[in-house]
């Protein structure tokens, strides 16, 4: 599958609300998988061959698991020429030598671009500003729809994020 291919896969996957980041791995041909990693590891991308396999923490919430999969598919489609064997990403999602691979092309440039990318994927701007018209919408209840932490969604709003 060329990445062409893969861009048109991607922004049919973002018209849907929530976003199905999971079934967009498996079109995009990216390999998943949940392990229990060190605590203060988020996630995994790695090189399989001519495969990527990416591998997320189960004891993190669904949440969390969904924008490290969306943040970990940023390193894939943006910065696969880097990656190199493979990448951990920390808690704060920093490329990190305290997991499998210590990956130095994987700087704060990329770690910021793969987070746009994951914002971007998961709360698309037209979907959110459609939900976020509706009257009586609430960040915690966007946060539900979309499937994303209120904290994810409240940045993403421009709203302060007042936890309950
Ligand atoms: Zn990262």
């Amino acid at each position: 599958m060329n990445i062409a291919d893969q861009w048109d896969i991607l922004t049919r996957a973002r018209r849907s609300v929530p976003v199905d980041v999971h079934q967009l791995t498996a079109a995009l041909g990216v390999r998943l998988k949940t392990a229990f990693l060190a605590p203060n590891i988020s996630g995994m991308l790695e090189r399989v061959g001519e495969k990527f396999l990416i591998t997320l923490n189960t004891g993190d919430s669904y949440t969390r698991q969904r924008f490290t999969l969306a943040h970990e598919l940023g390193h894939y489609m943006l910065h696969r020429h880097l990656v190199g064997d493979g990448l951990d990403d920390d808690r704060a999602y920093r490329s990190t030598n305290v997991g499998k691979y210590h990956n130095t092309m994987i700087g704060p440039k990329e770690e910021t671009e793969a987070n746009k990318f994951a914002a971007s994927l998961l709360m698309p701007s037209e979907s959110v500003n459609r939900e976020w018209a509706k009257p009586g919408s609430t960040p915690a209840q966007m946060a539900s729809l979309f499937g994303v932490s209120e904290h994810a969604m409240s940045i993403r709003l421009g709203v302060p994020y007042e936890p309950a």
